[in-house]
């Protein structure tokens, strides 16, 4: 159970944060947020966050598409989030989630001339999708919300109404996930993860610009594949129909971690099991997030007993 919250500038308990029916980014999706887990190493009696500024600056990012203004740096996001993670004293796997939004409670569309609030909770947090080992997966018939109508390159309150009608089409049709094209017709990403396929030694993924979310995951899997792996790692549009004769497929995302494609729209990808090349990154990424990896601990925060000086 969710014991605090950072909120109005303080580490407060949860039952104080409470903002009105009146204010904005609930009545208008003015609001921006972020996505950070902490792996507990058992072992190392140790919780880690993973990637904790990288995420902060994309936190960033996406307040400033929002014309925010707030008063909270970087370093002053993760010093409140290590200070929470340690008054909550979790010994298990936990999501962590910032908001930011815009505050007044007044009545008008826009961005500007608003004040921004940021706010911090956190909840243990397990599996995201059930099937980790071979997700079912459709073409979504909704199109990714587009850069010229509400980028998906930040994490936009108001634009995950796209991934909701993309998730639940999917589920309620019986599926596990689904892979959403963009308006040019490529393949962009899952309703909440970026998405690779395989093809020989080569390891594809949708570019930024094709509207996909500038995920942190992506960019861990992109450098591992490269440096453990040594595979030929390619940004470039992929068709719906590439991804049907793909040696493997796999999404990421901080909830999703590595979850491996088993089939889309009915259609077995590769052996309809999960790739070895998604085992091998699957494993990789799972060492590395909890802290068994030493040449990636500076991606790590550990939350016990930190001055909060890491990456
Ligand atoms: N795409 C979308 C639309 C998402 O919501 C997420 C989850 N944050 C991702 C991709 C994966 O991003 P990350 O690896 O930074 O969590």
């Amino acid at each position: 159970m969710t014991k605090f919250a950072y909120f109005e500038g303080a580490i407060r308990p949860i039952e104080e944060a409470k903002v009105s029916v009146m204010t904005h980014a609930f009545n208008y999706g003015t609001g921006w947020f972020g996505g950070l887990r902490g792996y507990w190493n058992a072992e190392q009696e140790q919780l880690y966050v993973f990637r904790i500024r990288d995420h902060y600056l994309r936190f960033l990012d996406s307040g400033k598409i929002l014309m925010a203004n707030v008063d909270e740096t970087v370093d002053d996001l993760i010093r409140a989030t290590v200070d929470l993670l340690q008054r909550e004293g979790y010994r298990e796997d936990c999501y962590i989630r910032p908001l930011g939004y815009k505050a007044d409670a007044m009545i008008g569309v826009r961005l500007h001339n608003l004040h921004d609030r940021i706010t911090i909770f956190t909840t243990p947090f397990g599996r995201y999708i059930e099937d980790e080992e071979g997700a079912r997966v459709c073409v979504s018939s909704w199109r990714r919300v587009d850069d010229t109508a509400l980028p998906p390159r930040g994490k936009i309150v108001g634009s995950y109404v796209n991934s909701a009608l993309i998730k639940s089409e999917a589920v309620l049709n019986g599926f596990d996930e689904a892979l959403v094209l963009n308006h040019d017709g490529h393949v962009a990403e899952g309703s909440a993860e970026n998405f690779f396929i395989v093809r020989g030694d080569s390891l594809i993924t949708p570019p930024i610009h094709a509207n996909v979310l500038e995920g942190i995951t992506r960019r861990t899997i992109v450098e591992l594949a490269r440096r453990e792996l040594g595979l030929n790692v390619v940004e470039r549009e992929i068709d719906r129909s590439e991804v049907y004769v793909a040696d493997e497929a796999f999404f990421c995302g901080t909830g999703v971690q590595v979850v491996a494609i088993a089939s889309v729209d009915h259609r077995p990808i590769g052996s309809g099991k999960m790739g070895q090349i998604t085992n091998r990154l699957r494993d990789l990424y799972f060492r590395v997030v909890r802290g068994q990896e030493p040449k990636y601990a500076h991606w790590l925060t550990p939350v016990h007993q930190s001055e909060a000086v890491t990456a």
